[in-house]
């Protein structure tokens, strides 16, 4: 037996679904670029390995969150892909960012400041992204900020700006009035920088019917997860099946789990699966989630244990009920979206608490000729 077989369960992460996925953003936000958002360990799948494979489609420009990402990335990719980080220039980062060679999104004036001093010690040019806070009040420069620069044009000696940028409170939702406001406020304040690639959209940002200015920083829908509101256009890139360790036959009215919080209103059948939350399944799912057996629902009973959970398996036939038979938790009945919505949270979330416990197993993308370069 392999050890695909003995797993608890495996994570099965498609490449090649994420290399499609890569393309259909490219169709949808032409003639913008898209660059690839891989933060959190590429929102749980593996940074690397969704770097290899956008690297394979194109792709030149990465965004991570933390200095530290970016280290441990810069190496395995080549020198012409730029990583930029989100969180911007902390405190004493300086020396570490320039020398790996990583590219701060600055905040703030004071980052910038610290930035261009930085590259006047080093007696060269150092390269950045420039984000501006157009009204989500979370990162980048604030309105009066943006105007002290404008003024003083020389706090931006020793620096090339490769990017302005700012990101959107409320792309998902196409008739959210914040999006008109955020996108006029870009283009004014933009103005100011007219030589200067720009970057406004996320992947939802990028469904929206406008244009894109010149990069579209897609995460989530590179993943799977739904840009918008309606039916999802991306290929699913994560499945979840779990085997049942257990099967238990009980008579009505018997406990279930801790605090025995789901009693049984019929003779029931009972399969334990060894998914918890340890492994990032939600414990609010409880007594709320479901999983799928072919393609019937079964709910999920009782508390979800650390390393476990129970499923009522009462309506299943018998034939697809044994130790080490297949239960899908992700997959074609059960969407990361689904399983957010039940959980009363994001797919975001899902992906990036998927547990370092499964087998992870990686479809490889198939090769394909890239018709466009995308790689300015
Ligand atoms: C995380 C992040 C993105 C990617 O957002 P998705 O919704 O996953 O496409 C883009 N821009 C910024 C600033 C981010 O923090």
């Amino acid at each position: 037996m392999s050890l695909r077989d003995t797993a608890g369960a495996v994570l099965e992460i498609d490449l090649d679904a994420l290399a499609e996925n890569y393309r259909i953003i490219s169709r949808q936000a032409g003639p913008a670029q898209v660059a690839g958002v891989i933060k959190a360990d590429g929102y749980g799948l593996g940074a690397k390995l969704v770097a290899e494979t956008l690297l394979a489609q194109g792709c030149r420009r990465f965004f991570v969150a933390l200095l530290a990402e970016a280290a441990s990335l810069r190496p395995a990719l080549p020198d012409n892909a730029d990583i930029f980080i989100l969180n911007g220039l902390q405190p004493g980062a300086e020396q570490e960012c320039a020398d790996i060679g990583a590219i701060p999104v600055l905040n703030s004036l004071s980052q910038l400041d610290r930035w261009a001093t930085m590259a006047s010690r080093l007696g060269r040019h150092l390269p950045a992204a420039l984000q501006v806070d157009t009204g989500m009040s979370r990162l980048g420069f604030p309105a009066s900020e943006i105007a002290t620069l404008i003024a003083q044009p020389d706090r931006l000696k020793g620096i090339r700006l490769l990017l302005i940028m700012s990101h959107l409170a409320s792309a998902d939702d196409p008739d959210a009035g914040i999006n008109v406001q955020q996108l006029g406020t870009f283009q004014t304040l933009t103005q100011h920088f007219p030589d200067v690639p720009r970057s406004l959209d996320n992947s939802a940002g990028s469904f929206l019917p406008r244009a894109h200015f010149d990069l579209v920083r897609a995460g989530i829908a590179l993943y799977g997860g739904n840009p918008g509101r309606g039916s999802n256009p991306m290929r699913p890139v994560v499945s979840l099946e779990a085997r049942i360790t257990q099967l238990r036959t009980v008579p009505a009215g018997t406990g279930v789990g801790y605090e025995l919080s789901h009693h049984c209103q019929e003779p029931s059948h009972i399969a334990t699966i060894p998914v918890g939350y340890a492994d990032g399944w939600p414990r609010c799912l409880g007594n709320r989630g479901s999983a799928f057996i072919r393609d019937m629902r079964v709910p999920i009973i009782g508390r979800v244990s650390m390393d476990s959970m129970t499923l009522d398996v009462t309506h299943v036939p018998d034939s697809l009920l044994y130790p080490g038979a297949p239960v899908e938790l992700i997959g074609p009945h059960q969407s990361i979206d689904a399983v957010a919505a039940d959980a009363g949270t994001i797919a975001y979330e899902i992906l990036t608490q998927l547990g370092g416990r499964y087998f992870r197993m990686v479809k490889p993308a198939q090769p394909t000729a890239i018709k466009r370069s995308m790689t300015a």
